[in-house]
């Protein structure tokens, strides 16, 4: 049997002295933040999970929300109408890129760059219910990433309200989107929905659940609650792999081997279909936008646990 806590407890002690990278400052709350928090966490299909470091700090997702709100896109139009309006080929280029959209169509190239995650957002809507209450798209939102973490999960009021107020540069691409019609008239709706799913905290425990659950086939494996459709998990997972890591998802694949996305919080997440999930928080990013020690200990993870999805695979 895998000693998988004591492994985790070996990668924390291991990077936990690195002081490499910085905070993301351009969001002004994100650049508050303590650089020394450093949490990792597993959980396996089965529902069993292993962790380590500060597991009871909160984080806000940022950019390792885009697969799960891609995923109620999803299950809200099917894959056809998503994908007139996002594409699905990598970038090459950073997570804020504003000229990458394609040539012809206009469309961003993937749902997991800023462009694309703000049409996947456009397409989240309120939705009348049969008491004719509405339910509204940012509770459908927080709806789903609750069930996907088993608890009643909120927004960071400070984070999101910081990113709205200096946020010039989502708001040039929504109306870049808006000129080329692949988002409609409410762009202040869909950038606040964005916002939004960005400012969803979490801790490391409740993202490898999530991570967990991509990798269970839309089953949240503790509650066995399923939250995906099956079909659209390998769409998901086929994304977060080639576009994940942005302008670094080739160089990951060749020496990682694991669908992962990362976010700007310092939040990174892998999903190893079959087996598990796997969640690591530290706010020092590169240059990238990735966690410094998160993305050398999912590496040393993969290394470890023989993780690369192209290993030839035991059945
Ligand atoms: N909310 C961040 C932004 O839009 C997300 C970027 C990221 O996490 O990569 O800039």
């Amino acid at each position: 049997m895998t000693d998988y806590k004591n492994l985790l407890k070996k990668i924390h002690e291991k990077y936990l002295p690195s002081t490499k990278g910085s905070l993301a400052s351009y969001i002004p709350e994100l650049a508050k933040i303590d650089p020394n928090l450093f949490a990792i966490s597993i959980t396996t299909v089965d529902g069993k999970t292993y962790s380590h470091g500060d597991i009871n700090s909160f984080f806000t997702l940022q950019s390792t929300s885009k697969p799960f709100t891609y995923g109620l896109a999803l299950m809200d139009h099917g894959p056809e109408f998503v994908h007139q309006r996002v594409g699905v080929e990598p970038s090459g280029e950073a997570f804020n890129s504003i000229i990458e959209l394609e040539k012809n169509s206009h469309r961003p190239f993937n749902p997991m760059i800023n462009s694309g995650a703000i049409a996947v957002a456009s397409m989240i809507q309120d939705k009348l219910l049969d008491n004719n209450e509405i339910y509204i798209r940012s509770d459908r939102m927080l709806d789903l990433f609750s069930s996907l973490c088993g608890k009643k999960l909120e927004i960071n009021e400070q984070v999101f309200l910081s990113e709205k107020k200096t946020a010039h540069r989502n708001r040039a691409i929504a109306h870049l989107l808006r000129h080329f019609d692949v988002i409609g008239n409410d762009i202040e709706e869909s950038l606040d929905l964005y916002f939004k799913q960005c400012s969803v905290e979490i801790n490391i425990i409740d993202l490898s659940q999530m991570a967990a659950t991509l990798a269970n086939q839309g089953v949240q494996p503790i509650s066995k609650i399923k939250i995906y459709d099956e079909q659209y998990i390998t769409d998901m997972i086929g994304l977060i792999f080639t576009c994940g890591m942005y302008d670094t998802a080739g160089a990951w694949a060749y020496q990682v081997g694991i669908p992962a996305k990362s976010g700007v919080s310092g939040a990174i997440f892998g999903v190893i279909p079959g087996v598990m999930g796997i969640a690591v928080y530290s706010p020092l990013i590169d240059d990238h936008g990735h966690s410094v020690r998160g993305v050398n200990a999912i590496k040393d993870i993969s290394q470890e646990l023989k993780l690369n999805i192209f290993r030839q695979q035991k059945r």
